[in-house]
């Protein structure tokens, strides 16, 4: 059996700290000064609402990514990951060079994310100029799946910025590290990701969901209930590995942004799903349907708000099943395995299920009752064998808390 029962959130967090602390170590041959830590996240719903303009729901997992680290003298930094071979170095004025606004970045793509996160402090952080910051030494170690839907960028960004936050005493707050987070992603690595899973790390709240607005920025946690309600949050992640950086997801935002301008609105989020007869007078065929997802699922998004707080996690079920019918009809981001994994939990019990995260791999969730976790999860195993699809790994998450120092 590959299911894991729902993991001990201090239990996990420790596993990474562990891990970054020990590479820190064989890295530097000395002890960290700190530990701080980020989570992943899982998004309930709302999915390409983000860069949209649009509503997102999502909430921080229990699963973490750690940076040990330490200040040095020489201005230089260096960061090393135990998912990496090689630690890369550079000196803090040479950052820049690093990703060039028209091409590739010219370092290893995993570098990108904490020396992207370094470098776009420097905006936030006027006395950069000024040469006032020290170099820093960064070991990095996770628990986050990684490419799996459940935002390992967001946590590597999320605790680099942490790290670097209080060690450069900046004294940020954690919107601002989510736009930094942003950044590093969208210009440094080059992804053109939206700000949800960034802002969904930082702002994470045990027991809750970040109700995100991402024209505005403004948040509200939305209390979950799972437990309360005896629901799990089964995670079904397929094992396909997706990259942010290449096609489909640019090509879907190109979709919306030519919808956005036949609309004459400034976003897809100002468009109502009244407005989309005219939408498909507007638009071919490929780029309305793309329309009509983002339009359909913003309105979801505020309708599992709403049915949260009149009626609980288990009036949800309806409209995570219809957020993942678009994606896979609409937005067609979703794939086979995931098709099956959603539609195997619902017919063993799920409340509700669909895929999470950028889409063309990845995980699903499924919101499960706690007795039927094991059956459901036995199921999607057996049918993920019939199919001939690689063993997926389950495993159950919990809203957990955003950004923090370990040791
Ligand atoms: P997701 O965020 O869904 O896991 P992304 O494609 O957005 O997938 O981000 C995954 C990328 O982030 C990895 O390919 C790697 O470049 C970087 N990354 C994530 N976690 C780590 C880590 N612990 N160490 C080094 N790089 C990481
Ligand atoms: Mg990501």
């Amino acid at each position: 059996m590959t299911f894991a029962r729902t993991a001990d959130p201090a239990t996990t967090a420790s596993h990474a700290v562990g891990a970054a602390t020990e590479l820190f170590r064989s890295l530097t041959g000395s002890d960290p000064v700190g530990v701080w830590s980020a989570p992943g996240r899982a998004n309930l719903i709302g999915e390409h609402t983000d860069y949209n303009d649009g509503f997102v729901l999502p909430f921080a997992i229990q699963h973490r990514t750690a940076a040990a680290a330490r200040l040095r003298t020489d201005g230089r930094i260096r960061v090393a990951s135990t998912f990496a071979a090689e630690p890369v170095e550079v000196a803090l004025d040479d950052l820049e060079t690093l990703f060039p606004s028209d091409g590739a970045p010219r370092v290893a793509e995993w570098a990108a994310y904490p020396l992207g996160v370094a470098w776009a402090l420097r905006a936030l952080v006027p006395a950069w100029a000024a040469g006032t910051f020290a170099g820093v030494d960064i070991a990095i170690a996770s628990d986050v799946p990684v490419g799996a839907g459940l935002s390992s960028s967001a946590a590597i960004e999320g605790a680099t910025g942490a790290a670097l936050n209080e060690l450069w005493g900046l004294g940020l707050d954690p919107v601002a590290l989510a736009q930094a987070g942003r950044r590093a992603e969208n210009e440094a690595v080059g992804a053109p990701t939206g700000i949800m899973d960034q802002m969904a790390s930082t702002l994470g709240q045990a027991d809750a969901a970040v109700f995100l607005d991402c024209r505005t920025l403004d948040t509200r946690a939305i209390p979950l209930g799972f437990a309360e309600a005896g629901l799990e949050v089964l995670v079904i992640d397929t094992g396909v590995k997706h990259a942010h950086s290449t096609g489909g997801y640019r090509e879907r935002r190109e979709s919306c942004e030519r919808g956005a301008a036949a609309l004459g609105v400034a976003a897809l989020r100002d468009v109502a799903v009244a407005d989309l007869p005219r939408a498909a007078e507007l638009l071919d065929e490929v780029d309305f349907r793309r329309v009509r997802h983002v339009v359909t699922e913003d309105q979801r998004v505020l309708d599992t708000v709403a049915a949260l707080a009149a009626h609980g996690p288990r009036a949800i079920g309806a409209l995570l099943v219809a957020s993942h019918v678009s994606m896979r009809d609409d937005f067609e981001i979703s794939i086979p395995e995931l098709d099956t994994a959603v539609d195997t939990a619902l017919a063993h019990g799920a409340i509700g299920a669909r895929m999470t995260g950028g889409g063309f791999g990845g995980a699903a969730i499924a919101l499960v009752d706690h007795d039927r976790v094991p059956a459901v999860a036995e199921a999607v195993r057996v049918a993920f064998a019939e199919a001939g699809f690689a063993e997926p790994h389950l495993f159950t998450v919990v809203p957990s808390a955003g950004p923090h120092r370990d040791v």
